[in-house]
């Protein structure tokens, strides 16, 4: 294990050293043995791991801290906030070579807690442990973890008593949009030193240059939208999208009442609290772009100018166009052209006014397309579609299947698969839980041997779209 903590070496303004509370009578959720393989982790610690999760065993080394952070959540400024009920355990260099954190969530009260329980509840440890891993599979920048233990013994406050639970969550980073907007509120005389050793961290390339700052900007402009076209072209809304929840390297982080999308249906809301549907599907390109408006803002006291900072968010879109219909034309099997955008954006309405299974969908391109046409009410506009796309397609039809295959998946986390896994595991099986694991490894192979008919199926016509609460 090649432990290097180095966020504990800033500024301590910037963080709160504590130890976790303990899970007490931890019980084993589920452990990614591949992941902690990548990581290095000692076999004493594999052996161990259930005690690792639960906080109740902290190697040699680890440095565990909270962090302090603000942002605006729902668009509002929220002052400060920072690591309520989570610690940054340690950060190690993996096999990669590249350093990964170690966070412990629902590892009790720090100074950040706001009155909060420090804790979370098992059904959202499930969710975020299944979705994180699901994303990674699906070649989505995210974090995941290492494993996640419940207690039956804790049992916390939410809309019903629930059993508490921690995830050992690893990401590339753990600092947020509002990061910086914690710093510019509260230390301002960090922000250099903060941006520079952020830079030093995860932009490295741009360390020496006499332009950093604004290469800074424009590289974390680039690397957001390309998530974020990652995210809509695999229908995964992300719920929370507030500037404490969006990372600096553009990785996925903080989903709370995410969703993959079902049916089709751009202004989704899956967020049960987000009566306005701010972070609705569709919303997301233009959230993402409003967050970096404000991160931006911070980075004016370093002397970048106004003006170089607009024309760096101007290419917000233009980077997300760019990146989403490359992609829409690879679930298509079609070369990136403009024709072909088109004819995506086709085959997408059909899907809305017709009320189709996204990922199914897709995944049939390259399959049955009567069976596609026998769901839809207007088959003249899918036979349209139809002789549109074949055009398209032209001769080397095994070859465009072979693309779509790789592009579209066969699985995703369908709410309804979580759902079930989480009563299971409410009843004290995990068994679902790992089973859902393994289908979500390989979700662009069909899996027959792993399978149940729901992993497939979406939910009935005319059904909304479930809105998940966000308590968590
Ligand atoms: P989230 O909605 O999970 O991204 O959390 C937003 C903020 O609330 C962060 O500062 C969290 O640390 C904090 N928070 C959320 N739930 C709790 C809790 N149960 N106890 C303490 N802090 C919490
Ligand atoms: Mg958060």
């Amino acid at each position: 294990m090649n432990i290097l903590n180095r966020y504990g070496q800033l500024d301590p303004r910037l963080f709160h050293r504590q130890t976790p509370s303990p899970l007490p009578h931890p019980q084993p959720g589920h452990f990614n043995e591949a992941l902690a393989a990548f990581l290095n982790l000692p076999t004493t610690l594999h052996q161990h791991w259930v005690a690792l999760c639960a906080g109740s065993e902290l190697p040699d080394g680890f440095d565990p801290l909270a962090m302090a952070y603000a942002g605006h959540q729902f668009g509002q400024w929220a002052g400060q906030l920072g690591d309520g009920r989570g610690l940054l355990l340690t950060q190690l260099i993996a096999n990669d070579g590249e350093v990964w954190d170690l966070h412990l969530k629902g590892a009790g009260v720090t100074p950040y807690s706001r009155g909060g329980d420090g804790r979370a509840v098992l059904r959202s440890v499930i969710r975020e442990y299944l979705a994180g891993h699901a994303l990674n599979a699906l070649g989505v920048a995210s974090s995941h973890a290492l494993g996640f233990v419940y207690s039956t013994q804790l049992p916390v406050q939410r809309e019903t008593l629930e059993p508490a639970a921690t995830l050992l969550r690893v990401a590339d980073s753990h600092i947020r949009l509002g990061h910086f907007e914690w710093i510019n509120r509260f230390a301002p005389d960090l922000l250099q030193p903060f941006t520079d050793a952020v830079i030093q961290w995860h932009y490295p390339d741009l360390t020496d240059s006499p332009t950093r700052y604004l290469e800074f900007a424009r590289e974390v402009i680039r690397r957001t939208a390309y998530t974020i076209a990652q995210w809509q072209l695999v229908g995964f809304a992300h719920g929370v999208m507030n500037t404490d929840n969006l990372s600096i390297t553009g990785s996925t982080l903080d989903f709370g009442p995410y969703g993959f999308m079902e049916r089709f249906q751009p202004d989704w809301i899956n967020n049960h609290s987000d009566h306005q549907g701010r972070y609705s599907y569709q919303n997301q390109p233009a959230i993402a772009h409003w967050n970096l408006w404000v991160w931006l803002g911070q980075l004016l006291r370093l002397g970048v100018e106004k003006e170089a900072l607009q024309q760096a968010l101007a290419e917000f879109e233009p980077l997300f166009l760019g990146y989403y219909q490359e992609g829409m034309a690879q679930k298509m099997g079609l070369a990136p052209t403009q024709e072909h955008f088109q004819l995506g954006m086709e085959f997408l309405a059909i899907l809305q006014h017709e009320q189709l299974d996204y990922t199914n969908s897709f995944r049939l391109l390259a399959g049955d397309w009567a069976s596609l046409m026998d769901d839809c009410s207007d088959r003249e506009r899918f036979k349209q579609f139809s002789e549109r796309y074949r055009q398209a397609l032209n001769d080397s039809e095994n070859e465009h299947h072979a693309q779509i295959h790789t592009a579209n998946p066969v699985y995703v986390l369908r709410n309804a698969m979580a759902q079930h896994a989480i009563e299971r595991a409410y009843q004290g099986d995990l068994t679902e839980v790992a089973r859902l694991f393994e289908l979500l490894s390989n979700p662009y192979e069909t899996q027959p041997d792993n399978e149940r008919p729901a992993d497939r199926l979406p939910p009935a016509q005319g059904d909304s779209g479930v809105a998940v609460s966000c308590s968590s």
